[in-house]
């Protein structure tokens, strides 16, 4: 298609570019199929890609008190409305999930450095897990994030460079960062347990829930718009959920007034590549409430 107009010329040829990265990035997902309903944004409401600009975009930090938390607790929490309810949530009842986070209470934001807090954590021997590991593996990324994943425990990879999700599944998930229009240093990835468990087996639960806290006091100081859950053992331990993975994906979840999306863990797309377009869909869920609240706070 020709036009006279070279800045139109110019914005179709950037969208057309676009269109073609994003589609090779699904391509290697193994996603075939798109949708072609949804409007092309136009640049300017792009979800940000450098870290700085994303930062920019978040809505005014909430001002909340401060509670500073005691030694491995669990972030406090205070009575207040959710920060964000949609009439499409599933109601979050003991019944059907299990021990769900009560709507009532949200993240109380909190002070303390990542830094404070792996000190807390310090050369750990509070659970088993330690006697095996060849180093603790903490929460990487962007401390100012909208979006954070949370996988289960560190592999053989992780372990050996103190880094989460950095072996085959780490660069699976990369990739799904990428599909959603994020890079990986945007946003947070952190795990349930900082431990490589042996043989790489689920932690158990005792080992999670001498764990957790720490994840959970970084969730309170960095405050993400959404948090994507990977696997079963990162879905019951956030959300205290009786449900598995496969019920519960797909669907926001709450925590604390943070959207919560439980998806497929990427170790498990390996070995089931065909679960790759549900896991997909979740995503996309993801993208575009990111996308919905970028703009209402642009
Ligand atoms: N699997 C996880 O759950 N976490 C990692 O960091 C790596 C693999």
């Amino acid at each position: 298609m020709e036009t006279q107009n070279p800045q139109l010329s110019d914005e179709l040829l950037s969208i057309a570019t676009d269109i073609r990265e994003h589609l090779s990035c699904l391509h290697e997902l193994g996603i075939d199929t798109v949708e072609t309903e949804k409007a092309i944004q136009s640049p300017d409401e792009s979800v940000p890609t450098d870290p700085e600009a994303i930062n920019q975009k978040l809505p005014a930090r909430r001002t909340q008190s401060v509670a500073v938390p005691t030694l491995a607790s669990a972030p406090a929490l205070v009575p207040g409305p959710s920060r964000s309810s949609t009439n499409s949530e599933p109601a979050a009842t003991a019944t059907l999930f299990g021990d769900l986070t009560a709507k009532s209470q949200k993240l109380e934001k909190t002070t303390e450095t990542f830094e404070e807090i792996w000190a807390d954590v310090g050369d750990c021997t509070r659970c088993p897990l330690h006697q095996g590991r060849t180093n603790i593996v903490h929460t990487e990324g962007n401390r100012r994030a909208r979006l954070m994943f949370i996988g289960e425990a560190p592999g053989a990879d992780e372990d050996a460079q103190a880094r989460p999700f950095v072996g085959r599944a780490g660069q699976l998930l990369t990739k799904i960062i990428e599909a959603i229009g994020f890079k990986r240093e945007e946003v947070l990835i952190g795990n349930v347990n900082r431990c490589r468990p042996p043989g790489n087996r689920p932690p158990t639960e005792e080992e999670a829930t001498m764990c957790k806290p720490f994840l959970l006091r970084e969730i309170a100081y960095v405050q993400p718009e959404v948090i994507v859950v990977m696997g079963n053992t990162a879905t019951r331990n956030l959300l205290n959920a009786k449900l598995g993975i496969t019920k519960l994906r797909g669907q926001f979840q709450d925590y604390h007034g943070v959207k919560v999306m439980p998806t497929f863990h990427p170790a498990y797309l390996l070995r089931d590549p065909s679960k790759k377009q549900e896991t997909w869909q979740d995503l996309k869920k993801v993208r575009d409430y990111l996308e919905t609240t970028a703009k209402s706070n642009s």
